[in-house]
């Protein structure tokens, strides 16, 4: 349970506005990742506030820098960097909990906000907005060049949904879309050089569904 920096009260859901003293609390890095923070200000703006966003280095597996606003604690990451933070904090995900998915999603997701498109930080351009994955709950803005972001408390969400398995339900959810009844699967022949063949293609395969997952994730 994240907890108000300045009162201690609890924050459900990971929503940053305290509402017992009002405080907006960083819950997505504070006392969860151990960070520096660069001294100079990026020049890439917050879409929200229109200051610009401070560089923050997450230290995951060496240098991984993404941008903060140091007002309403919204972050921007670069394509690609939200599946490796994902990744690399939520592993050994083995089963979907329904009833978790249902409830971290209804805690946060409660009420109707209103449909808002932003800047990306970098170019200026309005960006898309598409949700995360399957039940997610979360809707990301993205400029196809430059990265995603997320308000305040949304990788964490993410985060608790990968935990709940939100993940693996994305990729059954497309397989089972993509998956043609009508072709039947290759029989296996039992030669060597057929074997050896068919291994490599079950290699070529998993990369293939690797790349797919990653770009799954953003559909
Ligand atoms: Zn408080
Ligand atoms: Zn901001
Ligand atoms: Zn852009």
């Amino acid at each position: 349970m994240t907890r108000c920096q300045s009162c201690s009260a609890p924050l459900v859901a990971n929503i940053n506005l305290c509402r017992y003293c009002g405080t907006r609390n960083d819950v997505d890095l504070h006392g969860k990742h151990s960070y520096q923070m660069h001294t100079h200000a990026s020049d890439r703006i917050c879409p929200e506030c229109q200051i610009p966003l401070q560089t923050i280095d997450l230290n995951l597996h060496g240098e991984f820098l993404i941008e903060r606003c140091d007002k309403c604690y919204g972050l921007f990451f670069d394509p690609g960097e939200i599946e490796t933070l994902l990744d690399s904090s939520v592993s050994n995900v083995f089963h979907i909990n329904d009833e978790l998915m249902r409830n971290i999603n209804r805690e946060r997701y409660q009420g109707h906000k209103k449909v808002k498109y932003l800047k990306c930080p970098v170019c200026q351009v309005l960006m898309n907005r598409s949700n995360f994955g399957h039940r997610s709950g979360v809707v990301i803005d993205r400029c196809r060049d430059h990265g995603i972001w997320l308000e305040s408390g949304e990788i964490s969400h993410l985060m608790e949904w990968k935990k709940a398995g939100g993940q693996m339900l994305s990729e059954q959810k497309k397989q089972q879309a993509e998956s043609q009844p009508d072709r039947p699967a290759p029989a296996r022949k039992s030669s060597n050089f057929d074997s050896i063949m068919n291994s490599r293609h079950d290699d070529i395969n998993l990369v293939d569904s690797v790349s797919d997952m990653i770009f799954r994730l953003f559909d």
